[in-house]
């Protein structure tokens, strides 16, 4: 399979991508949800949206990842997404990590870090081998905005 994504322009597209990520991160912050947010982009176009609902819905499965997967299946019709790529504005837990394995993601672009929670720490294999991973793209205003969130619980 011939990886079209290798384009020196990829950069400029995940930024623009992300923004839009970040835009669904700020939504559910605005809810009282953690704000993390993640879009599917395939072909050029954005297929699913979503943000973390875990208090909305009570179920602590309802992260960004996991909504937006379940989101661009079914917009494609079909459970693998190995032409998407997901952005998510924090790296996914050990769950998504799973969930995006499961879906053969293509790619996985992700912003901020997360040392705590965040699958590399406890399975760095859990993504599917092909799943090509990009991290650090607006990973800045997607830790501020995590930061400002629980700053703002405590107070
Ligand atoms: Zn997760």
């Amino acid at each position: 399979m011939t990886n079209r994504w290798n384009k020196s322009d990829t950069l400029v597209d995940d930024t623009h991508y992300m923004k839009q990520a970040l835009l669904e991160a700020q939504k559910a912050g605005e809810r009282g949800e953690v704000p993390v947010g993640a879009v599917v982009v395939c072909k050029e176009r954005i297929i699913a949206r979503a943000h973390n609902l875990t208090e909305t819905l009570t179920d602590v499965t309802a992260h960004a990842e996991m909504q937006a997967i379940t989101a661009a299946a079914a917009t494609l019709g079909g459970k693998y997404l190995n032409e998407c790529t997901l952005y998510v504005t924090v790296e996914p837990c050990v769950m998504c990590a799973g969930a995006i394995a499961w879906a053969q993601m293509g790619r996985l672009v992700f912003g901020a870090e997360d040392e705590k929670r965040g699958y590399r720490r406890y399975a760095p294999q859990a993504l599917h081998p092909k799943t090509i991973v990009v991290k650090g793209i607006l990973a800045e205003e997607s830790a501020a905005l995590m930061k400002e969130f629980f700053a703002a619980k405590r107070r």
